[in-house]
């Protein structure tokens, strides 16, 4: 029996680690993608140590020559890919998270990773995840991208999340386009929010776990034939805004 293949971006730490150790522990073969060689073998070592099919994949998402590769990569070795989950992602602010102090670069760098990084992956590897017999890919995006959330009674709708937030909003909004192409495929794309998790995006102030966070996402990538497709999700709970 041929096995599964996953490819989880930003999978060296934090809820990406956690995501890969979960497929890996479904019987996935996984790609631990990192930009960094180093921290992505040590990454992917640590799973070896759990008998988790793990290997390394050089993935840095804004560099569209090493996603090329990457890509190339895996249609040599495995021909096909079953699951995505673009969950490399990065939270920057300028001041005090003001956003008429937000600069142009960091704004572009936000969105160079968490938006185009992901249009970057994401359509380098649709071909692969074309030919698998039911791809599903799973984009980790957050509640303060939610427009519902952010205006409505909920304990971080006061803040300004500035280019972060927006990030996150264009990917949810990417995840429907996608999943209006995707659906006579079969191919299914959801966004689901790990929820305020303890990462060093947030210097570990998160309230979560790493390994409950990334439950919603591995779950996303073992629905059926009937599961949703263009949902945005937290632990099952599916939020329309
Ligand atoms: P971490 O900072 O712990 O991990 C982020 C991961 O993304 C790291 O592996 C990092 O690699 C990787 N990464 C950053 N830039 C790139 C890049 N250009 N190419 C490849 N990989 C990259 O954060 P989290 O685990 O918390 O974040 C994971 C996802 O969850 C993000 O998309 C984040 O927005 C989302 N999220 C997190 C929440 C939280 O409370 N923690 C809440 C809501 C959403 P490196 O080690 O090399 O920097």
């Amino acid at each position: 029996m041929t096995k599964n293949i996953a490819v989880i971006t930003g999978a060296n730490k934090g809820i990406g680690i956690e995501i890969a150790r979960g497929l890996g522990r479904k019987g996935f073969t996984v790609l631990v993608g990192a930009r960094s060689e180093e921290r992505g073998e040590a990454a992917a070592a640590e799973l070896r140590a759990e008998r988790l099919d793990a290997r390394f994949l050089h993935l840095d998402v804004t560099d569209e020559a090493v996603v090329a590769a990457a890509a190339k990569r895996v249609e040599d070795e495995f021909g096909s890919l079953d699951v995505l989950v673009n969950n490399a992602g990065i939270a920057l602010a300028d001041g005090d998270w003001n956003t008429s102090e937000l600069t142009v670069a960091t704004a572009r760098k936000v969105f160079e990773t968490n938006v185009i990084g992901v249009v970057s992956v994401t359509n380098a590897f649709l071909p692969l995840i074309r030919r698998a017999e039911a791809g599903r890919i799973v984009n980790v995006s957050s509640e303060v991208g939610s427009l519902g959330f952010m205006t409505g009674d909920y304990p971080f709708s006061g803040m300004q999340v500035g280019a972060y937030g927006a990030s996150k909003s264009a990917l949810n909004m990417l995840t429907v386009s996608w999943s209006k192409e995707l659906e006579p495929t079969g191919i299914k794309i959801n966004a689901m929010t790990p929820g305020y998790t303890r990462t060093d995006l947030n210097d570990n102030q998160g309230t979560r776990r790493p390994e409950d966070a990334a439950v919603a996402a591995v779950n996303l990538a073992l629905i059926g034939p009937d599961g949703p497709n263009g949902g945005f999700f937290q632990e099952g709970i599916e939020y329309f805004d």
